[in-house]
C-alpha cells in the first residue's frame, strides 16, 4: 500500500516496523463538546485506514487518547483550559463533562461504524508518566524551569519545524493575534510541558509534581499514551491537519528528544470539512453534530458515505445540498443492491470475485483513494457476474466501508412485496392493465375493488403493478 507521509511529503509504501504487527496512534477528541461532523471526518478517514490494514492481513494495535485536561483555548499554551471552560459553560464539574461528552463521542461513533480504538487512555489517568519524561527531558537539558512552568527548550533542537509548511502563519504562534506572548518561554516556540502557573486560578484539576502543585500540557500526553502502550516507536500517528502544527512537530520534538531517535514513521493527516465561509470549529459558534443531523432525517451512514466519497488529503465541503447528493448515491446503491438475488442460487465465482477484490485493493493502495473504492463497488454492480458473487464482493469490500451495504439492502428487500405466483390474481392484474390502457378506469377500479374484497392490494411500481396480501 502506498500512503502519504506528511513527515516526507512523499507517498511511499508502506511497511510496518514489525512485521506481525502496525502500531497505530491516534490524537483523541477533546471532550468539553460534542465532536464536530469535520472532526468525525478525521475519525472515519482513521477508521477506514485501520480497517484496510487488518483487511490487507496486518495486525493492528490501535491507542487513542481522550483529552480531558491541559488543552488550552489556544495552541499557544495561553488561555483557560478548554474542560475548564465547557465545565462553566454547563455548570458541571470537569470530570462530569469529561465523562458526558467521552460517552457522546463513543456514541457518535457506533452509529458512523468508527470502531473504537484497543485502548483508549483519558489523559488525565497517565499523570506519572508525562513526569517521568519531563524528568528526563530536564536532566538531558532539553527542558527548562521558568516563572514556575517547565519548557521545552526548541532551541536545543537541529531541526524543530517539522511541519511548519503547511499552515505559515501557525509559526507566529507565539505572537499572533489575540495571543499573549508568554515573557518566562526563552524562545517564541518553547511550549510548556507542566504548568504550574495559571492565571486561571479556579484551574480544577492539579497534581503534585517534582515542580509544584498542577497539570500537564496537552502535547505530552500524546507522548506519555503512546508510548505507554506502544513503546517506543509507531508505525503510523493520525490526526487532522490542524494538529501537524504545533501539536504534533511538539510531540516530535520531546518524543524524539526523550527517546534519543526516530519515534514515528508514518504521519497521516486528514484535510479538514470546510463549511462554505470556513473552517468548522468547536469553539466558534455553531456546529454541526451527528444527532442534528439525525434531527433532520439524515442516516450518519450516509455521512459517511459522503466523507469515503472524497479523498482524505482534500479539503471537503460541507452544504446541505452536497450532503442530500450524497443521501441520494447512497439510495441508489443501495437500491442496486436489493436488487440482487441472495436466493438465486449458484456459486461465488472465485476468479471473479479475486478480479473485483484486485480493483477495490487497486484504489486503496493508491493512497487511501475511497472513491476509487467506491467506483470498484459500482463495477461489482455492473458486473456479468452472478448475484452470490456479487453479494460476497460487497460483503467484503463493506468490511472496510462499513456503511452496512447488506444489512441496509435486506431491509429494502424485507420493505419490497413479496412476488408471489399466482395465475388468477394475474389473469385480473392484466386485465386491469388492459382496462388502464383503454382508459376504462371504471373497470380498472372495479378489479382493484375485486381484489382488495380478497385481501389483494395492488403496488403500482414502474416496472409494472405488483401485488402483496393486506
Ligand atoms: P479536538 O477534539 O479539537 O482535539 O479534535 C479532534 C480531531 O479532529 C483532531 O484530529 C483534529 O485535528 C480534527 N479536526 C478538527 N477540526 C476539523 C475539521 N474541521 N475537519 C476535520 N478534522 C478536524
Ligand atoms: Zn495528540
Amino acid at each position: 500500500m502506498y500512503l502519504y507521509n506528511s513527515l516526507t511529503r512523499k507517498k511511499e509504501l508502506f511497511v510496518p516496523n514489525h512485521p506481525d504487527l502496525v502500531k497505530m496512534y491516534t490524537c483523541g477528541p477533546t471532550v468539553y463538546h460534542y465532536a464536530h461532523i469535520g472532526n468525525l471526518r478525521t475519525y472515519i478517514m482513521e477508521d477506514v485506514l485501520e480497517k484496510y490494514l487488518r483487511y490487507v492481513g496486518y495486525n493492528v494495535k490501535r491507542v487513542m487518547n481522550i483529552t480531558d485536561v491541559g488543552h488550552l483555548s489556544s495552541d499557544g499554551d495561553t488561555g483557560e483550559d478548554k474542560m475548564l471552560k465547557g465545565a462553566k459553560r454547563e455548570h458541571k464539574t470537569v470530570m462530569e463533562i469529561a465523562r458526558m461528552y467521552t460517552d457522546a463521542f463513543f456514541e457518535d461513533c457506533r452509529k458512523l461504524n468508527i470502531k473504537r480504538p484497543d485502548v483508549v487512555e483519558p489523559a488525565t489517568n497517565c499523570i506519572a508518566d508525562y513526569i517521568h519524561i519531563i524528568e528526563v527531558l530536564l536532566e538531558k537539558g532539553y527542558a527548562y524551569q521558568a516563572g514556575g512552568n517547565v519548557y521545552f527548550d526548541t532551541s536545543k533542537l537541529e531541526k524543530y519545524y517539522v511541519f511548519n509548511d503547511f499552515n505559515a502563519e501557525d509559526l507566529d504562534v507565539g505572537v499572533r493575534e489575540g495571543v499573549e506572548e508568554d515573557v518566562n518561554k526563552r524562545n517564541k516556540n518553547d511550549f510548556v510541558l507542566w504548568f504550574t502557573q495559571s492565571k486561571f486560578e479556579d484551574q480544577a484539576l492539579k497534581w503534585d509534581s517534582p515542580w509544584g502543585v498542577g497539570y500537564p500540557g496537552w502535547h505530552i500526553e500524546c507522548t506519555g499514551i503512546s508510548m505507554k502502550y506502544l513503546g517506543e516507536d509507531m508505525d503510523i500517528h493520525c490526526g487532522g491537519i490542524d494538529n501537524a502544527f504545533p501539536h504534533h512537530t511538539n510531540e516530535i520534538a520531546q518524543s524524539e528528544s526523550y527517546l534519543g531517535h526516530k519515534w514515528v514513521n508514518f504521519w497521516f493527516h486528514v484535510l479538514h470539512l470546510n463549511t462554505p465561509s470556513g473552517k468548522m470549529s468547536k469553539s466558534s459558534g455553531e456546529f454541526l453534530i451527528v444527532s442534528l443531523l439525525e434531527q433532520k432525517g439524515y442516516d450518519p451512514l450516509a455521512y459517511r458515505f459522503f466523507c469515503l466519497q472524497s479523498h482524505y488529503r482534500k479539503n471537503l465541503v460541507f452544504t446541505w445540498e452536497n450532503l442530500d447528493n450524497a443521501v441520494v448515491a447512497f439510495h441508489k446503491l443501495i437500491d442496486k443492491i436489493a436488487a440482487l438475488d441472495p436466493n438465486a442460487g449458484g456459486a461465488v465465482d472465485a476468479q471473479a470475485l479475486e478480479a473485483m477484490k484486485g480493483r477495490f485493493m487497486k484504489g486503496m493502495d493508491a493512497d487511501l483513494n475511497t472513491s476509487l473504492a467506491i467506483t470498484a463497488l459500482y463495477d461489482v454492480l455492473k458486473a456479468k457476474s452472478n448475484d452470490a458473487t456479487k453479494l460476497a464482493a460487497i460483503a467484503d469490500f463493506d468490511r472496510v466501508l462499513s456503511l452496512n451495504l447488506l444489512e441496509t439492502a435486506a431491509k429494502k428487500r424485507a420493505e419490497q412485496p413479496v412476488e408471489e405466483h399466482d395465475p388468477e390474481i394475474e389473469a385480473l392484474l392484466a386485465a386491469r392493465t388492459a382496462a388502464k390502457k383503454e382508459k376504462n378506469f371504471a373497470e380498472a377500479d372495479r378489479i382493484r375493488d375485486e381484489l382488495k374484497a380478497r385481501g389483494i392490494e395492488i403496488i403500482d411500481t414502474p416496472q409494472g403493478p405488483k401485488w402483496k396480501r393486506i
